[in-house]
């Protein structure tokens, strides 16, 4: 069996179909600027592109196009329980994009999405309003959760329009994961103690077998330590950890790699989590066969696909000691099955 899909570095919206309800949008104005070597496509609605039925995931990740649209309704979700809320009683994640400017085999978008193309939703300043009635209490709000934002911001900006927004709330905490290299898009803002940036940390050649057009494993680290040293609070995730040949000595590895690159003093947690998804999206993922991720014989549970007990605890048995040797119990965190149990 194959292991991956063929890296692919994708070409850059060679086209933009941009609703006619957000032409004037000043956001929309800022891209078109930015491509103005790109098609410009008006449409009515971004479902006319996005959902086209008999789309090919594993063609147009190749050569992703941009839609530019208005989000109807509502960009807050509340937090899933495939993710960790960090202690948060209210927890959502926001959803101002649709797909990724990167392409990794392990990636539930392939079975949520009907299109690898990207929908940015230019109206943020909606999302704000629908989250102030929520700022009475602490709230954590991630901001890239199912997207990597960072990676577009050059394009987007939204990540600074959040920070911008997050200054001014002081109830309002942030969680920006990214497997960017790209903090110097947001280097300009003072740290703010609220705000965690999280890089997410795979073996170099799991980067290079399932993490198609991210940036290599050494780029993310020499991200996070400029945001260490420019006082931003940084959280590093090996979640998920791929179960595949090599495990044994990959990712311990990887844990040596990032401690003797980052000062573990300097961080606010590591995060461990193993492979999980749930099942409706894995089916769809078998469906594309893209990858040999798709197809280990994983348990299901509660209509979630992990890895079978034993070797989820294998996991976490193998590189729990390794990580306490440079981390106090208090900085390490990790996601076990028990968090699968159905919430009362
Ligand atoms: S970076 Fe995250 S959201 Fe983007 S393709 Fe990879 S797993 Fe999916």
């Amino acid at each position: 069996m194959k292991h991956s899909s063929p890296s692919c570095t994708p070409r850059l919206f060679s086209h933009l179909y941009i609703e006619k309800a957000v032409l004037d949008h000043p956001q929309t104005r800022r891209i078109i600027e930015k491509f103005d070597r790109s098609n410009i496509i008006v449409i009515g609605h971004y479902k006319e592109v996005f959902n086209r039925p008999s789309q090919s995931f594993a063609t147009q990740s190749g050569a992703k196009k941009l839609i530019l649209a208005r989000r109807e309704g509502k960009f807050l979700h509340e937090g899933s329980r495939y993710s960790d809320g960090f202690g948060h009683r209210r927890f959502f994640y926001a959803s101002s994009l649709m797909g990724c400017l990167y392409d990794c085999d392990y990636c539930y978008l392939q079975g949520l999405y009907p299109s690898a193309n990207t929908v940015l939703f230019v109206n943020l300043e909606e999302a704000f309003e629908q989250l102030l009635p929520h700022l009475s209490e602490e709230t954590l709000v991630a901001t890239s959760y199912d997207t990597d934002t960072l990676a577009v911001e050059a394009l987007s900006g939204q990540t600074s329009q959040w920070l911008n927004f997050a200054s001014a709330q002081p109830n309002l905490h942030l969680e920006i994961r990214t497997k960017s290299a790209n903090f110097r898009a947001i280097d300009d803002h003072l740290p703010n103690p609220r705000v965690t940036l999280a890089w997410t940390l795979s073996p170099q050649e799991i980067v290079d077998r399932y993490e198609h057009g991210t940036p290599s494993l050494s780029h993310r680290l020499k991200a996070a330590n400029e945001a260490i040293r420019a006082g931003w609070k940084v959280r590093l995730c090996i979640d998920p950890v791929i179960y595949t040949d090599g495990f044994e000595t990959l990712y311990p590895a990887l844990i040596e790699t990032v401690f003797q690159t980052v000062d573990a003093e300097k961080i606010e947690h590591l995060t461990l989590g193993s492979f999980r998804m749930s099942q409706s999206h894995l089916r769809a993922l078998k469906k594309l066969g893209r990858s040999d991720v798709a197809f280990y014989p994983y348990d299901v549970r509660s209509d979630t696909a992990t890895y079978p007990e034993a070797i989820e605890r294998h996991i976490l048995e193998t590189l729990r000691p390794e990580a306490l040797r440079y981390l106090p119990e208090a900085k390490l965190r990790t996601w076990e099955r028990l968090s699968l149990e159905p919430i009362s």
